[in-house]
């Protein structure tokens, strides 16, 4: 979707005045790319329709700029679209709050339990999971060894009781032990049925629940919205909680969900792993499907990492382009400490994770970067321009590699900054061309 949008992006803004045929042009792209993606085709009709009505205005078409401002407008509506802000979890002023996770089977629920669970007691919770699913063998086991590798107790009853039962039990339980946020894990199936319905329905007549979370699937696209369209009605859902859309290139259900059913995305699963959760905003999200990448969920998850200050002092140079190698180089040793580096590069403008996947991307790599940097003067770290033909040669030579991998890193690196530069230029407000799709 990326990339057929910023193809068409491309074209429009090497045009200065654009007409209304160039337009109408345009949006059909963008209309069909959106369709390609799995938007859902009301979806797609009413966004382009609003694209068309604000483009139209006087200001743009009149701009010195009017590309970029169409541009502008596609995405302040696609953040719209997809909630226009980040939507929280209500807690209850009166504990425990109770969150209901259902779905499908293999949506993601028992896993999101946990990482849910995670999250929240990081931000000073005392979460308890509570066993419902009683149907799918070793699902009960599933969802305590969750619970175990994050050091979150789970809630169990296995002598034949009902599901309803496991739920009221689980939140008395959850009264008498302190316990100020219940997270519940129930069945799912592989289609909706009125079994499954009434089951949910039981448990949420008897329990309450502060919020009820549907866990849908990214990867099954407009599926994902039919799913949530029917829990929706059926049972009334208060959020939605969209995985594996680290595995979704496409980005149809995460544009489509939220105005199909009016109920927002609160979270995305990002991963397998138990700390692959993150708070769903919408802005940044429509950022990454129009491919400028994900620079400030980057900056977000190196600042777990780095100590704070350092990563702030980053941002500043990265947004006032005094970028140097020096900070290229600090970035790379922090990267170490970033887990996987396909993941942290996808998230970069201009990357495009799948292109990732087939790349071997080890330590060597960065030993060797850090090991070119370490053979600069302070002077060429400080200002790469330096760096002529005969410096490489020493360069190479005396940290052990070729020119080519001199140049190599050489390019990278003005690649980096780059990318910066149109970061900062978008913030800007678009100002003057300078950011190239
Ligand atoms: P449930 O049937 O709804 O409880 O689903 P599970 O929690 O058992 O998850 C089904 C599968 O999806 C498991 O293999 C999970 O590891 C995987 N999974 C869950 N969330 C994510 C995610 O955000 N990304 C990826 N890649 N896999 C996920
Ligand atoms: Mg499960």
């Amino acid at each position: 979707l990326a990339e057929k949008l910023q193809n068409t992006f491309k074209k429009l803004k090497r045009k200065g005045k654009i007409s209304e045929k160039d337009l109408k042009e345009a949006l059909r792209e963008v209309k069909l790319a959106l369709l390609e993606a799995d938007v859902n085709y009301k979806v797609v009709k009413d966004f382009i329709a609003n694209i068309k009505e604000r483009s139209l205005g006087k200001e743009v078409m009149e701009s010195l700029t009017p590309g970029q401002q169409v541009i502008k407008i596609v995405k302040e509506e696609m953040t719209e679209l997809m909630g226009g802000t980040e939507s929280k979890i209500e807690f209850t002023s009166k504990p425990p709050t109770i969150l209901m996770l259902v779905g499908l089977q293999g949506a993601g629920k028992t896993t999101t339990a946990g990482k849910l669970g995670g999250v929240l007691s990081k931000q000073g919770k005392n979460p308890l999971l509570v066993a419902c699913d009683i149907y799918r063998p070793a699902a009960i086991e599933q969802l305590q060894v969750v619970g175990d590798s994050l050091g979150i107790p789970v809630f169990t009853m296995k002598t034949h009781k009902s599901p309803i039962d496991i739920a009221k039990a689980g939140v008395e339980y959850a009264k008498q032990n302190h316990k100020d946020l219940v997270i519940i894990d129930t069945a799912g199936r592989l289609h909706i049925d009125e079994d499954l319905m009434d089951e949910l329905k039981n448990i949420k007549n008897s329990v309450f629940p502060t919020e009820i979370l549907l866990v849908v699937d990214a990867m099954t696209g407009q599926d994902a919205v039919t799913v949530s369209e029917s829990f929706n009605k059926q049972l009334g859902i208060d959020g939605i909680i969209l995985t594996k859309l680290d595995g979704d290139t496409r980005g149809g259900a995460a544009l489509s969900v939220r105005a199909v059913t009016g109920k927002p995305i609160k979270y995305v699963g990002m991963g397998e792993k138990l700390t692959d959760l993150e708070v769903f905003h919408p802005d940044r999200m429509a950022s990454r499907i129009l491919g400028m990448g994900d620079v400030l969920s980057l900056i977000e998850k190196a600042q777990e990492n780095f100590d704070e200050k350092k990563a702030i002092e980053l941002e500043k140079k990265l947004r006032s382009q005094q970028f140097t190698f020096e900070d290229f180089l600090e970035q790379l040793q922090q990267v170490k400490n970033m887990g996987p580096l396909s993941d942290v590069l996808g998230m970069l403008p201009g990357i495009n994770s799948k292109k990732l996947k087939g790349i071997e991307l080890d330590d060597r790599q960065l030993i060797q970067s850090e090991a070119i940097i370490n053979s600069m003067t302070k002077e060429e770290r400080r200002d790469p321009s330096l760096i002529n033909a005969s410096r490489r040669k020493r360069i190479a030579l005396g940290s052990g590699t070729k020119v080519q991998d001199v140049n190599k890193l050489i390019k990278s690196f003005e690649q980096t900054k780059k990318m910066m530069k149109q970061l900062s230029s978008i913030e800007k407000g678009n100002k003057k061309g300078r950011f190239k799709f």
